[in-house]
């Protein structure tokens, strides 16, 4: 069994990008990155402090607005429309899930679709699904690089996608499919799950649920990709794999933490200076 490290692999594609943006900056261009963080979740927190680290440390300019639970829909656009139309931010991320009085939809699409880094806005996502280049979501952008990292490719295979969110299942199953994989998308209304699961080359799992893929769901030799991120009571953070009694079931496996997670900021960072190499060059 091979453990898919997305430490490692992150770390070579955050000193990549800290490389780009040398590069950009000789060119006048420092890329910018607006995180918008609406209410007090510690998770989600935690996640936009985490990006905030990453981009200073790539020396891309990072600015976070952070707004109260009680903020208004139309307080948000604003903040949206201005960071649209500031010259120094390239890329736009709202922090989710917002609070239950906003309209994610509405949010999302407000972004200016060249500035979309999380890849959410609708234009991103119909250009993914026909092919075409569009910003891919960090996530499953993360997963596809680290299959590649291992020269796993899905071609051909029989692939599990479990989960079907906008920002992890769906995009997932699009670029496994764009990557000519069958692919099989579960969730929450799939009925026998482990039929699915069992007849999968490789199993992809975001879903947040602790144990959810168990030993006999996971064929001899077969590849998990575990995305889900579920803390436990005493404090450790897991996956939805039982990853003791499945890693030596299986060829490849992603551990958590430091499979899929750390893949994620790396290619958030890597769309940031897409979106800031396509500025245009202003004069020195
Ligand atoms: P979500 O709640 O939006 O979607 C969950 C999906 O799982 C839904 O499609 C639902 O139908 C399905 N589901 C729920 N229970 C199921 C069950 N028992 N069997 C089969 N399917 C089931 O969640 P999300 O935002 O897509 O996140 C999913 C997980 O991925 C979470 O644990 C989240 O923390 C994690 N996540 C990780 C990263 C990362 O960087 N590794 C990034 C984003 C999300």
């Amino acid at each position: 069994m091979t453990i898919l490290d997305g430490k490692k692999l992150s770390n070579k594609i955050r000193a990549e990008v800290k490389n780009d943006v040398t590069q950009l900056q000789e060119r006048g261009i420092t890329p910018g990155l607006a995180v918008v963080l609406v209410g007090s979740d510690p998770a989600s927190a935690a996640y936009v402090n985490m990006k905030s680290k990453a981009c200073k440390e790539a020396g891309i300019y990072s600015i976070a607005h952070e707004m109260p639970e009680t903020i208004s829909q139309d307080n948000i656009l604003e903040i949206i429309t201005m960071m649209n139309k500031n010259p120094n931010i390239d890329g736009i991320l709202v922090q989710l899930p917002l609070p239950k009085h906003i309209d994610t939809t509405v949010i999302l699409e407000a972004i200016d679709p060249k500035k979309d880094v999380d890849g959410f806005h609708p234009y991103n996502v119909g250009r993914v699904v026909a092919g075409l280049d569009g910003f891919i979501p960090a996530t499953p952008y993360g997963v596809m690089e680290l299959l590649k990292e291992y020269n796993i490719d899905p071609q051909g295979k029989n692939i599990c996608v479990v989960g079907a969110s906008n920002i992890v299942g769906k995009p997932m199953a699009t670029l496994l499919l764009n990557a000519n994989a069958t692919v099989d998308i579960c969730h929450i209304y799939t009925d026998d799950l482990k039929k699915h699961t069992l007849a999968a080359d490789i199993i992809c799992v975001g879903v947040g649920v602790v144990n959810l893929i168990k030993e006999d769901m996971v064929k001899d030799d077969a590849i998990i990709i575990d995305i889900g991120i579920n803390r436990l009571d005493n404090g450790k953070l897991v996956g939805d794999v039982d990853y003791a009694n499945v890693a030596d079931k299986c060829s490849y496996i992603t551990p958590v933490p430091g499979g899929v997670g750390p893949m994620t900021i790396a290619m958030l960072l890597k769309n940031t200076v897409k979106s800031a190499s396509k500025r245009e060059v202003k004069e020195l």
